[in-house]
């Protein structure tokens, strides 16, 4: 597959011909399910979208049955950045429902197979756009990353995947999931066509407040030569696989043979990450999703009366993994639990700030894993509670808002990707991005 920077010396000519034999491919692999559906508005490179990202006339869903039929009545600002920089949107893919989960089997569409082996999941929650990239179905695509989905998929797949600074990208006209979380990013085949990407999609939005108030470009400037300090962490690696292990020393040894200083630091036990991440997410989720009622938007189930029609149309259109968080989020925020739950989240969330804080005194990356292990298999982690418990090495990142990159490392055993992140400090995304390349 050409990349972004290639693709983007393409004429009108050369991209038609390229974007209908790009659609036959994607046709002729529907096993894949990486794409809900393909259309395309614009006339330049293609880029697929995640679908919970609004792109003017197109049906936009979050990957669920309650937002069926529901049309975007205008673009997202990343859309709007991207149609400006000659890119188009070019087809939707799948999600698991609302972003809510790690490996895409909770959308509406069904499960999307990973692209290296039909057995395993591709991640999630951006596990269409991961599988897309991967399977070389997409030049690029855009995810979006509350707690790790689109650096995780992107590691079950074999590709690079970026999550940008809290407030670097506008969320305006985003899928809100928990609005103090989400950030979209870019999927990519290497590290310069996300650092492209990211320059494309990010900068200052009025339509967002909590959008940065910066405008610094990054892809001009790629250097992979700087040396920097880069901590590893001996402690945090201790509950990820061997397959995780083996690619985190590999990495080590080549950030070392690239010039780089390696120093030891240690981050809190994931747990108190875990409890702050759901106690938070699912706290603005409930709050974000009681929208949903039937009279705004998409699919209604009309019934005796108003109330009667807000039950049946939220107990027809939410998927299970989504009721139960609504529910875990509106009984942390509770009367009488409140204070036990949520505020004790927020409390954390500021000591996992701090505990970063204090590492980038003296260091420009962190290296972490981003998983505990390869992609499971279709149906391994079999109750919620593993599924949350494997968010552990992606989820501090968004709730202390910083900019991570996951690429590949190695292969496991199986054949399966392998991938790490490196962490930067807050708005400080063209050390990641220099830092990265060291690893390619
Ligand atoms: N797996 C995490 C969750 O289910 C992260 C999802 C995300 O980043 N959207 O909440």
């Amino acid at each position: 597959m050409i990349t972004l920077k290639e693709a983007l010396k393409l004429n009108k000519d050369e991209l038609n011909k390229f974007k209908e034999e790009l659609k036959a491919k994607i046709e002729a692999r529907p096993e894949l399910n990486a794409y809900i559906d393909v259309n395309n508005i614009g006339e330049g490179v293609p880029i697929a979208i995640k679908d919970n990202i609004q792109v003017n006339g197109w049906s936009v869903t979050s990957g669920s049955n309650i937002l069926q039929g529901y049309i975007a009545p205008y673009n997202a600002t990343v859309i709007e950045k991207m149609v400006d920089a000659g890119l188009s949107p070019f087809g939707r893919t799948n999600m698991d429902e609302f972003a809510m989960g790690s490996t895409t089997e909770s959308s509406f569409y069904g499960k999307t197979q990973n692209p290296h082996n039909s057995e395993y999941v591709p991640g999630g929650s951006s596990g269409g756009s991961a599988a897309a990239v991967g399977a070389g179905l997409a030049i690029a695509a855009l995810g979006s990353d509350t707690g790790g989905s689109i650096r995780q998929p992107a590691a079950f797949c074999g590709i690079v995947g970026m999550k940008p600074t809290y407030g670097r990208v506008s969320r305006y006209g985003l899928g809100a999931y928990a609005s103090s979380l989400d950030q979209i990013g870019p999927m990519t085949q290497n590290v310069e066509d996300a650092a492209i990407l990211y320059d494309i999609i990010s900068g200052h939005d009025a339509k967002d407040s909590t959008s940065a108030d910066m405008n610094d470009k990054v892809s001009d400037k790629l250097d992979a030569n700087r040396k920097m300090t880069i901590a590893v962490l001996p402690k945090h690696i201790e509950n990820a696989s061997e397959d995780v292990k083996k690619a985190y020393q590999v990495a080590i040894d080549v950030l070392k043979a690239a010039g780089h200083t390696i120093v030891e630091r240690e981050l809190m036990d994931a747990k108190f990450d875990i409890s702050a991440y759901y106690i938070t997410a699912t706290a603005e989720a409930a709050t974000n999703l009681a929208r949903y009622d039937g009279i705004r938007y998409g699919n209604r189930v009309t019934g005796t009366n108003l109330e009667d029609t807000f039950i049946k149309t939220r107990s027809n259109g939410f998927g299970d993994e989504v009721k139960r968080r609504i529910l875990l989020g509106n009984f942390v925020l509770s009367s009488g639990y409140y204070e036990a739950y949520y505020v004790k989240a927020q409390k954390t969330r500021h000591m996992i700030k701090d505990q970063y804080n204090k590492i980038f005194e003296d260091v420009d990356l962190i290296l972490s894993p981003i998983a505990p292990g390869i992609a499971p298999k279709f149906g391994e982690l079999k109750n919620p509670m593993d599924m949350y418990l494997s968010d552990l090495y992606s989820i501090s990142v968004n709730l202390a808002g910083l900019p991570a990159l996951a690429l590949p490392i190695s292969k496991s055993d199986a054949g399966m990707p392998v991938g790490l992140q490196l962490i930067a400090k807050p708005y400080d995304e063209q050390t990641l991005f220099d830092g990265s390349l060291s690893l390619e």
